[in-house]
């Protein structure tokens, strides 16, 4: 089997290919960030331009976990829409998690511009495919209660979204243009380089392996290392791995995986997304179609491309694809990869304290881009300025629990599985 940085396209198209060193000695700091995906990476921009001390210590390389692996949707946001919230969360705090992340997309698209991030970005809008006459009622109501909080989202009729995607295969579409695309992990590298340009030391192959907080601060082991913080950052999401004496996040796991086709010819351009919005559609086990800058197609659907339903998921992915877009029929695929998105049991992220000045920030049920944006930010000043207002959500007290996760992550991945496999 080849590895991921040859199977996933994100990594083997980046540019930004800058390496950072193993932790290798003692340091004192303002902030530790435990993990370099966009939370983690996010808050140390925010730190080193706020001129506090911050350290990022990343297990892997930077953008290894969902950052790295994503379908690269900068929506505006949550898939659960407003109503959605508010039932789960109430009127004010519903409104305030609604309000911060519908803005999500122009703290994404601003970042990229000030920091000259290059990542591909598009901001041509995404478009939400009704895949079925329910589907379509959905995308209704998710109109209606978009416009309760004057969101700027259009409903394209078929011939519309049929002009737009270059595909019959859809009964209408929502329109989103405060959205776009991104090479994902272009996007967290850039992060991580900014930071760095700023100040922050980031550190790689450098997992931390034990975590305390001794009355007074946080004590992190690392590579036989000894770190010391004021505050902490916990941001190790749906890829978090063994932090002894800290807990990590809790939540359900989803594979998703990835089919990436060779360039499309130009004629295959012109027709298919020519406009370049990044889509999804509306059923319950969901596909994405995205084209990237190299005019390739990326078909995604729920389930793990590397594990024991891989056959009957790539299966899927080529039938998927010649059914969407007959003209690409029989088309290999050059890239397959599949990444774990941490869902939580409402579909909304948690802010959690961990202890004394100790935050973590997960479960953006596969809506990171921004909300990871927007979260690492607001956890970063929360904790360097106590502005605990300017968080998307309050911080809660006590542990975020999801009881049976392993039981449910069976259930997506089976469904998933059985759902691909009898999809003809
Ligand atoms: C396949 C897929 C498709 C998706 N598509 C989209 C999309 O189109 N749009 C969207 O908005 N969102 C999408 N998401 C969700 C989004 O990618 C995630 O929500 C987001 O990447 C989470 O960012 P993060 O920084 O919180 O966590 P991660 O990116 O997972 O980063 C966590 C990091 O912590 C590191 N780490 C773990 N343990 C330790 C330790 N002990 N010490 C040091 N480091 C550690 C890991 O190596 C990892 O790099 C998708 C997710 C997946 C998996």
């Amino acid at each position: 089997m080849t590895s991921d940085a040859t199977r996933n396209l994100w990594r083997a198209t980046r540019q930004n290919c800058d390496g950072y060193p193993r932790v290798s000695q003692d340091i004192c700091t303002d902030l530790l960030v435990i993990g370099g995906g966009f939370t983690g990476s996010s808050a140390a921009l925010e730190a080193a331009r706020s001129s506090a001390d911050v350290v990022v210590l990343e297990a892997n390389t930077i953008g290894h976990g969902g950052s790295g692996r994503n379908v690269g949707l900068v929506n505006a946001g949550l898939w659960v829409p407003p109503e959605g919230i508010i039932k789960q969360l109430g009127q004010t705090e519903g409104m305030r998690l609604t309000t911060a992340l519908a803005s999500a997309p122009d703290t994404v698209f601003d970042l990229i511009e000030r920091e000259g991030i290059e990542c591909e970005a598009t901001r041509n809008g995404t478009l939400h495919l009704a895949h079925a006459p329910s589907g379509l009622r959905d995308l209704k109501d998710r109109l209606r209660q978009g416009k309760q909080i004057d969101a700027p989202i259009q409903l394209l009729d078929a011939k519309e979204t049929a002009r737009r995607t270059g595909s019959d295969a859809f009964l209408g579409a929502l329109f989103d243009p405060r959205a776009g695309t991104i090479q994902p992990l272009e996007y967290c590298r850039g992060l991580a380089k900014a930071a760095k340009n700023k100040g922050a030391k980031v550190f790689e192959q450098s997992p931390a392996q034990h975590v305390t907080h001794d009355g007074s601060e946080w004590i992190v082991r690392s590579n036989e290392n000894t770190l010391r913080a004021k505050h902490l950052l916990l941001a190790t999401n749906g890829y978090h791995a063994g932090t002894e004496g800290q807990s990590g996040p809790q939540f359900v796991t989803i594979r998703y995986s990835q089919f990436a086709t060779a360039p499309m010819t130009c004629e295959q351009r012109a027709r298919i997304l020519p406009g370049g919005e990044g889509c999804w559609d509306t059923a319950m086990v969901m596909s994405s179609f995205r084209v990237n800058q190299e005019g390739r197609l990326i078909v995604g659907g729920i389930g793990d491309c590397d594990g024991r339903g891989a056959t009957i998921h790539a299966r899927w992915a080529a039938r998927k694809m010649a059914e969407v877009f007959p003209e690409l029929s029989g088309k290999a695929f050059d890239y397959t990869w599949q990444g774990t998105i941490a869902m939580t049991g409402d579909h909304l992220p948690k802010a959690v304290r961990i202890g004394p000045n100790g935050l973590t920030v997960f479960g953006y049920s596969g809506r990171g881009i921004g909300p990871g944006t927007v979260f690492g930010k607001q956890a970063a000043r929360a904790l360097l300025f106590d502005e605990v207002d300017g968080m998307p959500s309050t911080i809660t007290e006590t542990p975020h629990l999801e009881p049976f996760k392993f039981l449910r992550s069976l259930y997506f991945e089976t469904g998933a599985t059985l759902v691909h496999a009898l999809s003809r």
